[in-house]
């Protein structure tokens, strides 16, 4: 039976909201296609960053609780996530990155560049293919600009029962293994597990991974995914509407969080595509309390 489509988006927990905006729109280039609230805390901010489409599987989306410790690499974690970028534009960001860039190196046999944001999260450029289009307003050409996730590192306790979950549920399959780590695949997307049988846990804070998603056509798929999940003794969430996508939620065996979300019905539902971004948009559920959810969040400003 058919497994994820690959990677959907991957949730992190950033620090000032404005850092983190001039970075990933002002640096990285990358379109802010959602400016939203945490659904379930919405005095912080959701932020969301794409390609011009808010395509599936570009999605680098961000919690601003710049009152968090900062965040602790190690077990049941994802400590790394990798973008892929054109051929032959490293080059030009290792011009662009600045103070960001912390040095050269591989990925998935690909060259890379090493990087951290600006509030501690490891980010890798690799040179691959990705869903992204380019999208006419940023400042990085569209001959450079990143074209989606690529993949992620993971630490975990144990390989197999992780394994059980990503090859069996996911649908990823082994493409490299040494040692205590695995590189998996999956449509064009990696993810490297590293098993660390004595390394203690990891925390979560500012400059981590809150939370990787996989693509699911649709709610049929997500829940036919769920059931293999509920199999392997795991616990899904049911599915809650997100309100651009539907997704179901469940730890898997090493500690990382899951979900599991649907390709639509996307960023498009509730603004143009021309103006995503532009203004702070709050599911329906949420709208009645607009006012007071404004006044509590600090004033975003998209960079020039
Ligand atoms: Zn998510």
């Amino acid at each position: 039976m058919e497994g994820s489509h690959g990677l959907h988006h991957i949730t992190c927990i950033a620090g000032d909201p404005q850092e983190n905006l001039d970075f990933y729109a002002g640096v990285l280039g990358l379109r802010l296609v959602k400016r939203s609230v945490n659904q379930d805390d919405p005095t912080t901010y959701h932020l969301f960053y794409a390609d011009r489409e808010g395509t599936p599987g570009t999605d680098l989306t961000f919690f601003p609780w710049p009152k968090l410790p900062p965040h602790r690499p190690g077990v049941g974690q994802a400590v790394e996530v990798a973008l892929a970028v054109p051929e032959g534009s490293l080059g030009y960001w290792e011009g662009r990155l600045g103070p960001f860039l912390r040095g050269q190196g591989q990925r998935y046999g690909r060259p890379a560049l090493l990087l951290q944001d600006p509030h501690g999260l490891p980010l890798a450029l690799v040179e691959a293919p990705g869903p992204g289009r380019p999208w006419e307003g940023s400042p990085v050409p569209p001959a450079h600009q990143v074209r989606g996730l690529l993949g992620a590192r993971l630490l975990v306790r144990s390989l197999l029962p992780s394994l059980a979950v990503l090859e069996g549920v996911l649908g990823y399959r082994r493409v490299a293994e040494e040692g205590d780590r695995v590189l998996l695949a999956q449509e064009g997307s990696f993810l490297e597990v590293e098993a660390l049988p004595q390394g203690r846990l990891g925390a979560f804070g500012v400059g981590g991974v809150h939370h990787l998603a996989f693509r699911v056509r649709d709610e049929a798929h997500g829940l036919a995914l769920r059931q293999k999940a509920l199999h392997l003794g795991l616990r899904p969430t049911p599915p809650i509407d997100r309100f651009w996508f539907r997704s179901i939620y469940f730890r898997e065996p090493g500690g990382v969080l899951f979900e599991l979300a649907t390709d639509g019905p996307g960023f498009a539902v509730d603004e143009p595509l021309e103006g995503l971004g532009q203004r702070l948009v709050l599911p329906p559920w949420l709208e009645a309390n607009r006012q007071r959810i404004e006044a509590a969040l600090p004033p975003l400003h998209l960079p020039a």
